[in-house]
């Protein structure tokens, strides 16, 4: 596949939602283990908006749906996530101005935009611990994996679980699960986890 169209965009978006809330309790426990056991609640609550919204109007093109998605996520998920996701949507957004449709590059760039400015906000970096360890080992994949979007795709989810995986050694340096200190260590980031789910069903929208 090498187009990304507007329906694609909004069946990825689905797909997360769907994916989110199957995994509701898995992502709620991980953040019990080393913070306050919302994010996976947050995360469904923020994406059952989103759907509502997307199938209330239709999006001219890219650029105006991942807008919607970013200011629906900021009205909805709360938390530290909630601006983390709903910022990185809406750079999604800016990047894709006019655009009908994705190709690999394009991809590429509006996902690496977004990666900044989650980092921009939370001034996280690779290895505390947060969503940015699932995120940018994914990004690298997805842009060293060429053209077809299905590849690329697939690339960059396997990176984002596998660096999920290995977020459970690390000590947590932002956000909530930082206040535990040494007690951190031994368990995945939540925030990491839904950031492979999101990369995941991007990555199986792809390929359908
Ligand atoms: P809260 O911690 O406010 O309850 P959530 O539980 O919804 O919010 O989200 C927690 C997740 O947010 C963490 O697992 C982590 O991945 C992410 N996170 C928290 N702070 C930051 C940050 N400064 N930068 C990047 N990600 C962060
Ligand atoms: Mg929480």
């Amino acid at each position: 596949m090498s187009e990304f169209s507007v329906s694609k965009a909004v069946a990825w978006i689905k797909a997360a939602s769907a994916a989110l809330e199957k995994e509701e309790t898995r992502l709620s426990d991980l953040d019990a283990a080393i913070g306050d056991g919302d994010h996976g609640a947050n995360m469904r609550r923020g994406f059952v908006a989103v759907v509502k919204k997307l199938d209330a109007a239709e999006s001219a093109d890219l650029g105006a749906l991942y807008k919607t998605v970013g200011m629906t996520l900021l009205s909805t998920v709360g938390g530290a996530s909630g601006p983390l996701y709903g910022g990185f949507f809406l750079e999604l957004g800016k990047r894709s101005m006019g655009r009908p449709a994705w190709d690999a590059a394009a991809m590429v760039d509006a996902l690496k935009g977004g990666l900044a400015d989650i980092q921009k906000r939370g001034k996280a970096e690779l290895g505390d611990k947060t969503m940015v360890d699932a995120l940018s080992p994914a990004l690298d994949a997805m842009a060293g994996a060429g053209g077809d979007l299905a590849a690329a795709t697939k690339a960059a989810a396997a990176a984002a679980r596998d660096a999920a995986t290995k977020t459970a050694p690390l000590l947590a340096r932002k956000g909530r699960a930082s206040y535990l200190g040494e007690r951190s260590i031994g368990h995945e980031d939540p925030g990491a986890n839904s950031l492979a789910l999101l990369l995941e069903t991007l990555s199986t929208t792809c390929e359908a």
